[in-house]
């Protein structure tokens, strides 16, 4: 029997509770394919390299709490965020692993809560240093916290010729503890090349540089600088730990990166049709009548729209899967509907399930396949799934 069935004939279940979340339209999400990606990741990396997931965004919009406990299962050994309410949610959940806050907090109050829920923030100059260290005066515990050097990014971090010295100086605050020197990396998903004259390369340069001004080559710090593309690009680019986010939900970060290890795509969009009818040909769809049927049609109506991350601009340009057959999207993607062409699909019937992003048995559509029709990344895609849809795991 489905859950939907039990549900319905389930006389001791209070109906204005027992809400299947597999009603309108949800995220399926697999912990198993989260597990398998860390643990093919992990098998990947220079000897001596650890791996971090990066869960941030809710977990790229899986459900930041499954990631991490699948991720660590699979031989992560730290988690990467980017706020401090996601390193919260994850500790409230009892999830102990060690989490780095990669984005950059301003206040007080935040670090205060960071050093109580041991969360280690990221330091990209001594203003925040001497905050921590005010902070952690009198805690009786030294505060963690990891320096960012800024190689090529020009985003978060130090220059990058200023981290010897900052080190030094951070080293001098008796309140901290300096676990760890990063970077980040901003080309490596699109140096086809990878050789001596890119961007990645001369970021490693710089790096490099700067562990060679600190004894023992900075050894004793936790020293990375790879994401997933530093990761499946080179593996001198490992150092002592990877932050890993893309490849570890099941995706490629670049063409010439696919298959270089075999990644399981994690989460599947998923929707039910509401209403099938039947319009003449020459009948406008949708809003602006941007569709014209040009035989007569058998519209499917499916109850997801870009209030769930569907996002409008894919209008016309997509395909649901139904089992194998892949319906063409017609018309306007709106609020909460979105209009297939299911003429060629006789059995798709009000109730019946399609995929919109995922896998349907040997059938896919990936979020690179949204991502070029409408010049975003998948990165976008995957965290612009919204909470309107249930995760469900599977
Ligand atoms: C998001 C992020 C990552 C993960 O990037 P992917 O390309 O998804 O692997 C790694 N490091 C930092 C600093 C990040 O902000």
């Amino acid at each position: 029997m489905s859950e939907l069935s039990r549900a319905a004939t389930d006389g001791s279940r209070d109906a204005s509770k027992a809400i299947d979340p597999r009603q309108r339209a949800w995220v399926e999400v697999a912990p198993k394919a989260i597990e398998a990606n860390a643990a093919a990741l992990k098998q990947h990396l220079a000897d001596g390299s650890d791996l971090m997931a990066v869960v941030k965004a809710d977990g790229y919009g899986h459900g930041a709490i499954t990631v991490a406990k699948a991720a660590l299962n699979g031989g992560a050994t730290s988690l990467g965020i980017a706020t401090l309410e996601e390193g919260i949610e994850l500790r409230r959940a009892g999830l102990k692993a060690p989490m780095l806050l990669l984005g950059n907090l301003t206040q007080a109050d935040e670090l205060r809560s960071c050093l109580h829920w041991e969360l280690m923030p990221t330091l990209s100059s001594m203003r925040e240093a001497l905050l921590c260290q005010n902070l952690a005066d009198g805690s009786g515990r030294r505060f963690p916290v990891q320096l960012k050097l800024d190689t090529g990014m020009s985003r978060l971090g130090c220059d990058w010729q200023d981290g010897p010295r900052l080190v030094e100086a951070i080293r001098h605050l008796e309140n901290l503890e300096l676990c760890g020197l990063y970077s980040h990396l901003a080309c490596a998903d699109s140096d086809h090349e990878g050789g001596d004259a890119s961007v990645t390369a001369l970021q490693q340069r710089r790096f490099q540089e700067v562990l060679d001004q600190l004894p023992g080559h900075g050894k004793g710090f936790c020293r990375h600088l790879a994401n997933s593309a530093g990761t499946l690009l080179n593996r001198t680019l490992h150092h002592d730990m990877v932050r890993v986010g893309l490849a570890l939900y099941g995706h490629s970060p670049a063409k010439h990166l696919d298959g270089v290890i075999s990644l399981q795509p994690a989460l599947a969009v998923r929707a039910r049709v509401t209403l099938i009818r039947t319009i003449p040909a020459g009948v406008g769809v949708s809003y602006g009548h941007r569709f014209v049927s040009q035989r007569p049609t058998r519209l499917a109506v499916v109850g997801i729209g870009y209030a769930d991350g569907v996002l409008r601009s894919l209008s016309g340009k997509i395909h649901a899967l139904h089992g194998t057959q892949r319906l063409p999207q017609v018309g306007a993607i709106t609020m909460d509907q979105v209009l297939l062409d299911a003429t060629e699909a006789p059995s798709l019937e009000p109730g019946s399930t399609v995929t919109l992003l995922g896998r349907d048995g040997d059938a896919e559509i990936s979020p690179q396949d949204w991502s070029e029709r409408c010049g975003s990344i998948p990165w976008e895609i995957l965290c612009g799934f919204k909470q309107r849809l249930p995760r469900v795991e599977v």
